[in-house]
């Protein structure tokens, strides 16, 4: 065995040492001024994000999970509403939404795109729904309760097909708030406005996570929502802030749910170069694709055109997944489940009514897909690595390997 270089599923450490002076800056110029909460570090930051969203507004919050809940509650979902998502997402997405007092229903993914599929929302909201022409409001006939929102998720760095999704908002008279917790400068052509639009501006409010694995991370907790309507920003301005208007006057409850100076510094210093580490990310991807094209047995991502994806995760389809997981981990080469078990059979929603094959698709791809080394450092040659091993065990060779390996008294324990 030749020892190789080992490739992590991240590299989180690179990115920091390279701006490690002016990082270390900003924790200096919060030190001496002894700026912790709030103040202009924060505004700062929330003017150079609001900008690269093409947003007019960007409020500072304490997490991606903090910036969903506030979104939701800002937005006006309320106690007793219903939102419908989809199951093939981080568990953050359906806790801010029981957490403001609505309860999830979810739908399938697009199997190509493993975003929310706008036919399957469509179909809920005609067969399990009635509009109450009277109240303006969808209910949902089981229960009773008024459906007032959906949530599309921006999975793995690519828009859901939000031209598609706004007819039906406007048709039923949802509320769209977009989780684009993976999705900083991902980007949508709508036919509809012959433009190109940036996710976290197309919905009446959109949830950033920073996450430091994220496109933009900061170096702990951060989060961030956006929007172009006025009282939604205020709103959630209130929201993180104890629900105070003014200092030690409440005008709600609210939460403690602020993004704090060091981490803004950090965050402003680094959206710099995001546009520079998302292209590289793209270039990856396509080196990806490139090198993936002939090899057998490997569904690659799918991008329509109308999306350009900032490859948060650089996610594959494989039949044997667990096998070739095992098998790069043992190449030295990192990699992740995103996500193994869909929302709707996790133990969380034990309690709920939904069981096995409820979400085929997204059931079919949680158990195939694979998400390789994705950042922007990430070399070609790293990469030419990762797919020379994939393409090896997926060609059978390691397991023809390992049995020829085998001596024929150990025979009869491999099966
Ligand atoms: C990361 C993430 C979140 C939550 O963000 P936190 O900052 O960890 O609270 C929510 N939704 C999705 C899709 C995410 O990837």
């Amino acid at each position: 065995m030749t020892t190789q270089q080992t490739i992590p599923f991240l590299d989180l450490a690179t990115t920091h040492i390279e701006l490690e002076q002016e990082l270390t800056g900003v924790f200096k110029a919060a030190l001496h001024t002894a700026s912790f909460i709030g103040g202009p570090m924060v505004e700062q930051f929330e003017q150079a994000f609001a900008e690269f969203c093409g947003t007019k507004h960007c409020i500072g919050v304490g997490s991606g999970t903090d910036a969903l809940r506030f979104a939701l509650a800002a937005a006006g979902v309320k106690f007793g509403d219903i939102v419908i998502t989809v199951p093939h997402t981080f568990i953050a997405t359906t806790e801010a939404i029981s957490q403001v007092g609505a309860e999830p229903r979810f739908v399938d993914i697009v199997e190509s795109t493993y975003n929310i599929d706008p036919e399957k929302v469509r179909e809920y909201l005609e067969t399990s729904c009635t509009f109450d022409e009277g109240l303006g409001l969808v209910v949902e006939n089981k229960s009773g309760k008024p459906v007032t929102a959906i949530v599309p998720v921006h999975l793995y760095g690519q828009m859901a097909d939000m031209d598609a999704l706004g007819e039906i908002a406007e048709q039923y008279k949802l509320i769209v708030i977009e989780d684009a917790c993976q999705a900083h400068g991902a980007q949508y052509f709508s036919k509809k406005e012959g433009r190109w639009r940036t996710a976290g501006s197309m919905g009446k409010a959109a949830a950033f996570s920073f996450y430091p694995g994220k496109n933009l991370g900061a170096c702990g907790e951060a989060g961030a929502v956006t929007t172009n309507d006025c009282s939604v920003a205020q709103q959630t301005r209130i929201l993180r802030d104890h629900g105070q208007s003014k200092k030690y006057y409440h005008d709600i409850e609210g939460y403690n749910g602020r993004l704090d100076s060091i981490q803004a510094g950090i965050l402003t210093v680094k959206v710099q170069h995001l546009a520079e580490w998302n292209r590289r990310r793209e270039a990856a991807a396509h080196q990806y694709d490139k090198l993936l094209l002939p090899v057998d047995g490997v569904v690659r991502p799918y991008i329509p055109e109308w999306a350009r994806s900032v490859y948060h995760l650089y996610v594959v389809r494989v039949p044997e997944r667990e096998g070739l997981q095992k098998h790069l981990a043992e190449a030295g080469i990192g990699t992740g489940i995103h996500y193994p078990v869909p929302l709707h059979l996790q133990k969380a929603y034990e309690g709920h009514s939904w069981k096995r094959g409820d979400f085929p698709v997204t059931e079919q791809v949680a158990s195939e897909i694979l998400s390789l080394p994705m950042y922007p450092q990430l070399s070609v040659q790293q990469q030419r690595r990762v797919v020379e091993e994939a393409a090896r065990y997926l060609r059978n060779e390691v397991r023809a390997e390992k049995s020829v390996g085998i001596s024929s008294g150990q025979l009869k324990h491999s099966s």
